[in-house]
């Protein structure tokens, strides 16, 4: 049976992709290329599915997991810093906490994000002013072009949920290092818990979402221009914008990804009319 996008997206919308690759050492990278090719399809990296709006019926996709076991490992250390290690297939939530009982401090705005280490890199994720790539000391790439690739921070290229490591077709996000500073376990933690209670009162965080939909244009707030258009808790079948926070788009059962998509051209038609600001998609559409 072909892979479910529904199961594999926090959305838990869309069809099926054609097949899909779990790489669990290098030797599976090694492997990757033939059986592409053997597969068909386009190849698409797959993290945790937690910032994915997958469109309905059979995507000519082949999904391509990161699947190395492991806990993070620090590689290098000095009296104030030290760098950490972590597979793309770790879980943020799991990182983050590690890094607090460490003692290594730099990504606790980052708290509440569900995605892995790999699509968090891929998208530069971060809140509250904080980004990923901040702390990023370097990456393991690998592609279908080049191999396995180690690329330092300065050779990437990388903004507001972008990161471009200037590799063209398909990549993928093996291991990234990072670069933290030491701390009491306790001041790191309670500064997480911290962002962890902001976010639970301002974003439905219990439900199916891909946090904001859209990025907020410079100097804005893309939540705000929701709210003002009219588009809290707006829905269309079973898919709406969050009563909480307007740039959340939910899943509240039974709906569909044509219903989200459409809900989401209203909102942008919307915010376009009343301001004439573009909003541009943060949710990546496949
Ligand atoms: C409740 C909730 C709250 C959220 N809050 C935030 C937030 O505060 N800030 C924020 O930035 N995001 C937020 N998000 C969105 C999402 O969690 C992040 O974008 C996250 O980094 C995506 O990681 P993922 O592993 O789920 O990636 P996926 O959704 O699986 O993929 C996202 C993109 O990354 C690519 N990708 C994934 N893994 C790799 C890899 N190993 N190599 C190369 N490319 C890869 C995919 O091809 C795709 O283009 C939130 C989502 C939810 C559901």
């Amino acid at each position: 049976m072909e892979p479910s996008m529904a199961e594999r997206t926090t959305l838990g919308f869309g069809g099926r992709a054609l097949a899909e690759a779990v790489i669990r050492d290098e030797a599976g990278l090694d492997a990757l290329p033939a059986a592409l090719s053997r597969l068909g399809g386009e190849p698409m990296a797959l993290g945790r599915g937690s910032n994915l709006l997958a469109r309905d019926g059979l995507l000519n996709l082949v999904l391509v997991r990161a699947a190395k076991a492991g806990e993070p490992e620090i590689v290098a250390e000095s009296g104030e810093s030290a760098r950490v290690r972590a597979s793309a297939a770790l879980g943020l939530p799991r990182l983050l906490s590690w890094l607090a009982a460490q003692g290594l401090s730099g990504l606790e705005g980052l708290s509440g994000i569900p995605g892995g280490v790999g699509g968090a890199v891929a998208m530069n994720a971060g809140s509250y002013g904080r980004e990923i790539c901040d702390k990023l000391a370097s990456v393991r790439i690998f592609s279908l072009d080049r191999g396995m690739v180690e690329l330092e921070r300065e050779k990437i290229s990388a903004g507001y949920r972008r990161f471009d490591p200037g590799i063209s077709g398909f990549w993928l996000v093996w291991e990234a290092v990072l670069l933290l500073d030491k701390d009491e376990p306790a001041r790191i933690k309670a500064r997480m818990r911290e962002v962890h209670d902001k976010k639970k009162a301002t974003q439905p965080v219990g439900s199916r979402s891909a946090g904001c939909v859209f990025k907020n244009p410079p100097g804005e707030s893309a939540g705000r221009l929701l709210d003002q258009a009219g588009m809290r808790g707006a829905r269309l079948g079973g898919v709406g914008f969050s009563d909480l926070h307007a740039n959340f788009l939910v899943n509240h059962g039974g709906g569909t990804s044509a219903q989200a998509l459409e809900i989401m051209e209203r909102a942008r038609l919307a915010v376009k009319e009343m301001f004439n600001i573009q909003l541009d998609r943060e949710v990546v559409v496949i």
